[in-house]
């Protein structure tokens, strides 16, 4: 470190100290906490991206009101002190990690549902209630709140509205901008913008929550929400289905939109490596053989438990006969539902079979999917032969994930280059569903325009101009 960065660092220790110092006795210190008593470790990492090491953080601010995060970022404001705001910390992107030294403003105590309304289908909820007490709070009440993710009992809404989470329903219900209708957040400066609209009929000049939605805590720090409620299934019906490529797979999405009207919720594709794995390298049993081109697993949600399961048979029975389809099993338990959600959950289990890994969570045009698979294995292929990769996606939401296992002598900024490179090239998106956060920032430029990014630039700087909102993510 030289003179010059010592001095700095010995600077922002002592602005850092100050500000957790105020904080403390205008809030108390069971709010903000200092050194002493922070718990940092817990707060330094999310699901797979941890802060670096050595980062010195002042402290940690637990808010219990609306009121209490307003005071913070005034402060934080005014001495020009950064700030990075939590929520459940099961994100993949980096989004909620320090990047700087910054006070962490984790809004976990704020939680709980305020209101339901059974007319209107909304629920009002604080941002650190957690997604699965939202899920049982509607299911309570007759009604169903549809984001699903892998983290939902630990990620809490207000961090999934501000990451603009997808998860394995968006087919269906959209992602979580689409279950959002009002919302209150509070500014860099402390000023608090309470919208929380909750008609379906809105058009009162600019609709704000969409500043705050996806712009991941650089914009201004969600404190209420006003979710969108459905009606409840009342049947699930489950496939695994296998063609033989791509192009039947286009026309099979094609066709179960139509048989299946608006209740397909779920359309995931696998190809042959990932189902794989997913099946005999994590010694399970393979509910279809492994000959075929391309593994789909669809679900849909209905509302008839009479009737759904038998059309839903006999959907899947005339694929096969017309040869749309080769194979096919359908649950017909819960367990053999969760059984087959257990191949395309696989990830999770990646540390068993497959390690070190890189994965990325991209948008393609879906009908361009088939195409980018080979032509991004053989690109990455020429680079680095032998390079093991596997393919699975939500082909209905032009999302495709790929995870390539990390060898000895592969650079990630590298593989992250090539494959952003041809995704910007292909007129894809960097982010599907998991957001910029700090992992995906210097590739941002490969799937936005310069004028795109010198507007967000420009709002950014609007709204918060001193850059104390979550520095080092997004823009
Ligand atoms: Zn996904």
């Amino acid at each position: 470190m030289s003179l010059k960065d010592q001095i700095l660092a010995v600077n922002e220790a002592a602005a850092g100290a100050a500000v957790v110092a105020r904080l403390q006795r205008e809030l108390g210190d069971d709010i903000v906490k200092g050194p002493e008593e922070a718990d940092f470790a817990r707060h330094s990492q999310d699901f797979t991206n941890r802060m670096e090491e050595g980062l010195r953080l002042p402290g940690i601010a637990y808010p219990r009101t609306t009121e209490q995060v307003s005071r913070i970022l005034a402060l934080c404001h005014a001495e020009g002190f950064p700030v990075t705001p939590q929520g459940g910390l099961t994100g993949l992107a980096g989004g909620a990690v320090p990047v700087v030294p910054s006070l962490i403003l984790s809004m976990e105590r704020m939680r709980g549902v305020e209101a339901l309304d059974p007319v209107g289908r909304t629920i009002t909820v604080q941002a650190g209630t957690v997604l699965e007490t939202v899920q049982k709070a509607a299911e309570e009440a007759g009604f169903f709140f549809p984001l699903d993710l892998g983290g939902r009992g630990t990620a809490q809404v207000g961090g999934n509205a501000s990451t603009n989470a997808g998860g394995n329903r968006v087919l269906r219900y959209g992602m979580m901008r689409d279950l959002v209708l009002g919302l209150e957040a509070v500014l860099a400066d402390g000023t608090v913008v309470t919208s929380l609209n909750s008609m379906m009929k809105n058009n009162a000049g600019y609709d704000l929550k969409h500043l705050f939605i996806g712009s991941e805590g650089t914009l201004g720090v969600i404190t209420r929400l006003v979710l969108r409620l459905y009606p409840r299934p009342r049947s699930v019906s489950t496939a695994l289905l296998a063609a033989d490529d791509f192009g039947q797979v286009l026309k099979l999405l094609r066709e179960a939109g139509e048989a299946f009207a608006g209740s397909l919720s779920a359309f995931e594709l696998m190809w042959p490596e990932f189902y794989a794995l997913g099946t005999t390298a994590l010694g399970r049993q393979s509910p279809l053989p492994h000959e075929y081109g391309v593994y789909v697993l669809v679900e849909t949600l209905g509302t008839d438990p009479e009737r759904d399961p038998a059309r839903f048979e006999e959907v899947i029975a005339g694929m096969l006969e017309t040869g749309l389809l080769r194979d096919a099993v359908i649950a017909q338990s819960d367990r053999q539902r969760q059984d087959l959600w257990a191949i395309r959950d696989c990830p999770g289990e990646f540390p068993k079979v497959h390690w070190p890994q890189l994965s990325f969570d991209v948008s393609l045009p879906a009908a361009r999917i088939g195409d980018f698979v080979p032509f991004i294995r053989e690109r990455l292929h020429a680079r680095w032969p032998g390079m093991v990769m596997v393919f699975f996606g939500h082909l209905a939401d032009s999302n495709l994930h790929l995870s390539v296992r990390l060898d000895e002598g592969m650079p990630e900024h590298e593989i992250d280059e090539v494959v952003y490179g041809a995704v910007g090239e292909w007129g894809g998106s960097v982010s599907a569903e998991h957001g910029i956060g700090m992992l995906k920032r210097a590739y941002l430029h490969h799937s936005r325009t310069p004028q795109e990014l010198a507007l967000m630039r420009l709002l950014k700087d609007s709204l918060d101009p001193k850059g104390i909102l979550n520095p080092g993510k997004v823009i």
